[in-house]
């Protein structure tokens, strides 16, 4: 049994294919032998993605922290059936390792369970450490338990500080750079969730392969990261909520301005990072507050900040996927394809309604 698929099939910035098909559950270029066609069931036209990729969601956490397995699931779910097919989970405080077992769910890249401090974080979410110096070796830990990657709580709120309390780095420089470093000899890259502009530079010299948000990147930091290659993952639906946390921050006045400041500007600063040629990735941040299934949307946020539609799909498809270290759409691929009614390359809002998703050879959805 193959299915035809009557593209045209986008392999990268360069290449269009102009039809393939699905044997078993890879691609290929090449018709099968004796393959007649024309069924409703063995053919499918339209624009061919490869599967969307949420860099930045947590599969297995809630509002209140850790998720059951069937919540898990339907997270799993509503991200495949939006068109993510691959997802680098930023931290969650669930075993998901069951998901590598179903067929019928996305591929998860994880990043263990994401590092932070008692109150410098969201209660319930991360994994607190009694002491900034247990980074390194909680590091080398998540580095064993996830796929290749770590994440650090960078900064957050210091309430201690009364109603001066604002955004404050967790971590001491030479805590970072060990840390790091640690990841890195254990083959494992770091991503950081970061608002602050202070946290910036360390995470920077300490050698971090990604960050998070990054809405305080100053322009020096950002030319740093055009520089270095780093890409910024811009969770603009996240950031769109910046307001609302501002709302609820009456005590923190300091906070609050710059949390609003941050939300005012932030499609401008999306903007300012890709002008500068800082790599931009997209993920929703879904679970905890925003629901999954969202990659859609935080595409045509990204385009409403006036990135260019082709750049948008190009970074939620083959790009992410050659950076994460996963196969696009090449001869002999796996099937993890989504198929659209029109070019979303024209207009991102196709992503919305996708007319096929395709995982690992099965029609899903
Ligand atoms: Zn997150």
């Amino acid at each position: 049994m193959a299915l035809h698929l009557r593209g045209p099939v986008l392999l990268d910035d360069e290449r269009v294919a102009p039809e393939a098909w699905v044997v078993g559950d890879r691609v290929t270029y090449e018709r099968p032998h004796g393959f007649v066609g024309g069924g409703a069931d063995d053919e499918l036209t339209g624009w061919v993605l490869p599967g969307l990729v949420d860099v930045h969601c947590h599969i297995g956490l809630g509002a209140a922290g850790a998720v059951d397995a069937a919540t898990a699931q339907r997270q799993a779910l509503a991200d495949r059936d939006a068109g993510v097919l691959l997802i680098r989970d930023a931290g969650s405080p669930s075993d998901t390792r069951w998901i590598d077992g179903r067929a019928d769910l996305p591929r998860l890249v994880r990043a263990g369970h994401h590092l932070t401090l008692p109150k410098r974080y969201l209660r319930h979410y991360g994994r607190e450490l009694a002491s900034p110096e247990e980074l390194p070796a909680a590091v080398g830990e998540e580095a064993a338990r996830g796929d290749g990657w770590v994440k650090l709580v960078g900064d957050w709120i210091e309430r201690d500080l009364g109603e001066a309390g604002d955004l404050a780095p967790l971590w001491p420089d030479e805590v970072l750079r060990a840390a790091v470093a640690t990841a890195h000899a254990a083959g494992a890259r770091v991503t950081a969730h970061t608002f602050a502009t202070e946290t910036l530079d360390a995470l920077l010299d300490a050698g971090v392969d990604c960050l998070e948000h990054a809405t305080g990147a100053s322009p020096g930091q950002i030319e740093r990261l055009a520089a270095a290659g780093i890409p910024v993952t811009a969770t603009l639906l996240q950031v769109g909520l910046f307001e609302q946390i501002a709302a609820r921050a009456g005590r923190y006045p300091v906070y609050a301005a710059r949390m609003r400041g941050m939300h005012a500007r932030r499609h401008e600063h999306v903007r300012d990072l890709f002008d500068a040629g800082v790599p931009l990735l997209l993920g929703t941040d879904a679970g905890g507050t925003i629901a999954h299934g969202r990659l859609p949307d935080e595409a045509a946020e990204l385009a409403r900040a006036g990135i260019p539609a082709a750049s948008i799909v190009a970074a939620a498809t083959w790009r992410a996927r050659r950076w994460l270290g996963a196969p696009a759409l090449s001869e002999g691929a796996p099937a993890d394809l989504v198929v659209y009614p029109a070019d979303p390359r024209e207009d991102v809002r196709v992503l919305a309604a996708p007319a096929a998703v395709i995982l690992r050879g099965a029609r899903v959805a």
